[in-house]
């Protein structure tokens, strides 16, 4: 059954690297707009099921289908076009390009998407400006703290304006000020532009920034407002 109105539904992914499973029959909606916190004990399948979810990752079984495509079907050529227009991501440590300054890693994105370098650079020095981190722009990732790193990442996320963006703990490297900023910088950002969000999270205060919370246990999506699916 696919919720009505979903944006990204999967339907009973199985996933192993070895004789435990990592997802074991995990199923997920999104509708667009979302944002939705995945927590969950280590280990249970926090980060398989997005990495399932965007098309980095294949299940062995089960389905991924996104805007009436089935992501599972795809080639990986079509799923890296894909992720390129409408998915955004950020990770535990922002992984910005050492070599370029925060301004050129926000226009990446974009600059790979095609967009001229002067419009894309422009678009970057807005999402630094929404982000709070627009005096960055010249600054190259070394000469950045924690919690500035987290707020590029966030900016370079939402700059192709995707529909979905992917947050694998965004804030695990942070204290727990500089992560509440970075979790109310990003899910603002994401209700303004309406862009759903699946963040996995150990936050304890999620609830302040989801709409709605799921708990992966065991490679199976337990929805609280749900019961088990
Ligand atoms: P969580 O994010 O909840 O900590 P993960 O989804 O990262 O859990 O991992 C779930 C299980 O799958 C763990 O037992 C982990 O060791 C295993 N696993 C995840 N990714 C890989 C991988 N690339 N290679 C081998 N084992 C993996």
């Amino acid at each position: 059954m696919t919720p009505a109105g979903s944006l990204l539904v999967a339907e009973g992914l199985y996933k192993a690297y070895g004789p435990t499973p990592a997802l074991d029959g995990a199923d997920f909606s999104l509708h667009p707009g979302e944002v939705v916190a995945v927590m969950g004990p280590s280990g249970s399948g926090k980060s398989t099921l997005p990495h399932c979810l965007a098309g980095i990752t294949t299940p062995d079984a089960g389905t991924v289908r996104y805007a009436g495509h089935t992501l599972t079907a795809m080639t990986d050529t079509q799923r890296s076009a894909l992720r390129r227009t409408d998915f955004g991501f950020v990770f535990q440590f922002g992984q910005l390009v050492p070599e370029l300054t925060a301004l050129e890693n926000v226009a990446l994105p974009l600059r790979l998407n095609g967009t001229p370098r002067k419009k894309a650079e422009h678009q970057a020095h807005t999402w630094l400006e929404h982000l709070d981190v627009h005096t960055t722009a010249t600054q190259r990732p070394d000469e950045l703290s924690g919690g500035q790193t987290q707020r590029i990442a966030v900016a370079r996320a939402l700059a192709t304006q995707p529909k979905v963006i992917f947050a694998d703990e965004p804030t695990g490297a942070l204290d727990s000020l500089n992560g509440e900023r970075v979790l109310t910088l990003l899910t603002d950002a994401a209700r303004t532009t309406h862009t759903a969000v699946i963040l996995v999270t150990h936050e304890p205060r999620t609830a302040a920034y989801s709409d709605r919370e799921i708990i992966v246990r065991d490679g199976r999506v337990k929805d609280t407002s749900a019961g088990w699916v």
